[in-house]
């Protein structure tokens, strides 16, 4: 564009006409061709913006507007390359339900590449839902818009509440039909991952005997996510240990707010220690510690209270895979790798306690914390009394909140007699105490009706305002607004019996 002095001057409005720029630099497009399949996003009949998220946008150094733009868009929907992109399907494989499959793969995504953030972080930018690849198997490579939106939601709602999990950058109408159950608007989902490397792309490799695939893949990771273990006696030990930690922490965090990942395969289980792969999770509301959501997990295998304990295993699957780099000799291997899996139980345990203290106002350490935190979760259990608004009920100077929640009162009050006396312990003036809590017992979480509603008005009507009235209340999960008291309620008793289904 020319300006009054006739030189060439690039200004926003032309920047986004020739659509967004991404410094891309990728670097596990230049680990070895086994490693991935290359190939284009496939093209989409008509797209169409749904949802762009400027906030992340920028913390990535992107232009939202840009992004925005027609050609940003056609680059969320897979119909455009945009410069500095290499399109892979990575490689991987996994324990489904137990059961190991060799080959998995990226069925449905493909990574565009990946940027360094503002902060220095290195992203990876994946499309979800971009066409058939040659991992699909039997899949079409595709997603509904319902799911795409669910990711959406969950996963940012996650970060506000301060869980590590991939984010969800743009979700784009594709304008195309995806046949489920019935036939269904497709989308497709831009994510950010720290990466999108999982336990099932060791096993990938170890299941085929490639050590020298497995070296360069723990190589890479802990480049990527645990330099600091490249300066340990023992480099791929302490990438061990240091995922174990990660993922005791991540399970511990889930525990604390009540939420339930409902497909924890070991594909679906991130080394960088990020929540991945938003499928048929859902928050409980009544606290049942045997709950399950999803419609295959017929053995409920992935409930709730199991989630420690898969995690664990399907840590120990990771360190089977590590076994021909942690020792040259197999016993010691095992040997090794059993001695760390064993902190596994006691990083857990300490996450989740350091959490229950917080959200019981405690703010200092007594042996029988466990026991008060249990004696609440019991009382809870009996009743069937709401997670989430029975801690951010919890007050040290009133049980007006919490006491309604259970129908015999006298439980809870027996409990809040002990409660109240461990907390005069440790003395500290009621307003700090009950703003600490507040801290981080949330007020807003996705409650499921909620999600469906969003979900169903834009569906049904295309009507995206609850979608984004949603989004911003889950944006700051603490902060109580008096006009969004329906947000913070459980589900109507019609809607008590929640399922929620794979086929993203
Ligand atoms: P998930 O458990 O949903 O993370 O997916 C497990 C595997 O199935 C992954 O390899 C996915 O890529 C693949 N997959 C799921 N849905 C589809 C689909 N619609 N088309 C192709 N592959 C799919
Ligand atoms: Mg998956």
């Amino acid at each position: 564009m020319a300006n009054d002095s006739g030189l060439i001057q690039l200004n926003e409005a032309s920047a986004a006409a020739v659509g967004p720029a991404f410094a891309f630099d990728n670097s596990y497009a230049r680990l070895p061709e086994r490693f991935y399949a290359r190939l284009d996003p496939t093209p989409v009949a008509a797209p169409r913006l749904i949802k762009i998220n400027t906030a992340l946008a920028e913390a990535l150094g992107l232009d939202a507007a840009a992004l925005a733009s027609p050609q940003g868009v056609e680059i969320l929907a897979g119909n455009r390359i945009a410069g500095g992109s290499q399109p892979i399907a990575l490689a991987y494989a996994g324990h489904q339900f137990g059961n190991f499959v060799p080959q998995l793969g990226d069925g449905r995504a493909i990574l565009l590449g990946e940027v360094v953030d503002r902060q220095g972080v290195r992203r990876d930018i994946q499309l979800k839902g971009s066409g058939p690849t040659p991992f699909s198997r039997r899949g079409d490579g595709r997603a509904a818009i319902g799911p795409v939106l669910r990711e959406y939601i969950v996963s940012e709602a996650m970060t506000a509440l301060g869980i590590p999990t991939t984010r969800s950058l743009a979700a784009v109408a594709t304008g195309e039909p995806v046949y489920r159950e019935t036939t269904l608007p497709g989308a497709v989902l831009a994510r950010v991952a720290s990466s999108h490397i999982r336990v099932g792309t060791f096993q990938f490799f170890a299941v085929r005997g490639d050590r020298e695939g497995l070296r360069l893949l723990a190589d890479h990771v802990i480049d990527r996510h645990y330099p600091n273990a490249r300066d340990a006696a023992e480099p791929y030990r302490a990438l061990f240990d240091r995922v174990i930690v990660r993922q005791a922490e991540l399970v511990a965090k889930w525990m604390l707010v009540g939420f339930i990942h409902g497909v924890m395969n070991t594909d679906n289980c991130s080394i960088a220690g990020e929540t991945i792969d938003y499928g048929p999770c859902a928050f409980m509301d009544a606290y049942k510690p045997d709950t399950v959501f999803s419609s295959i997990d017929h053995g409920g295998r992935y409930a709730y209270a199991n989630q420690p304990r898969i995690c664990h295993w399907n840590l120990a699957r990771f360190g089977e895979t590590l076994l021909p780099l942690l020792a040259d000799d197999t016993d010691q291997a095992v040997a090794i790798a059993n001695e760390s899996l064993a902190a596994f139980q006691d990083h857990y345990g300490r996450a989740l306690m350091a959490g229950m203290r917080r959200k019981l106002g405690l703010f200092d350490e007594e042996e029988g914390d466990a026991a008060l935190a249990q004696g609440l979760l019991d009382a809870m259990a009996e009743a069937g009394a709401d997670f989430t608004k029975t801690f951010r009920g919890l007050d040290p100077e009133s049980d007006d909140k919490v006491e309604p929640m259970f129908a015999d009162v006298a439980k809870y009050g027996a409990w809040a007699v002990a409660w109240r006396q461990r907390l005069a312990r440790k003395p500290r003036d009621a307003a700090t105490r009950r703003a600490a809590m507040q801290a981080v017992n949330p007020a807003y979480i996705p409650r499921n009706h909620k999600v469906e509603a969003a979900l169903a008005a834009a569906i049904e009507h295309e009507n995206l305002a609850p979608f984004e009235e949603l989004l911003a209340v889950l944006a700051r999960p603490y902060e109580e607004r008096a006009s969004l008291a329906d947000y913070a309620e459980p589900a109507p008793p019609a809607h008590a019996v929640y399922r929620t289904f794979c086929g993203t």
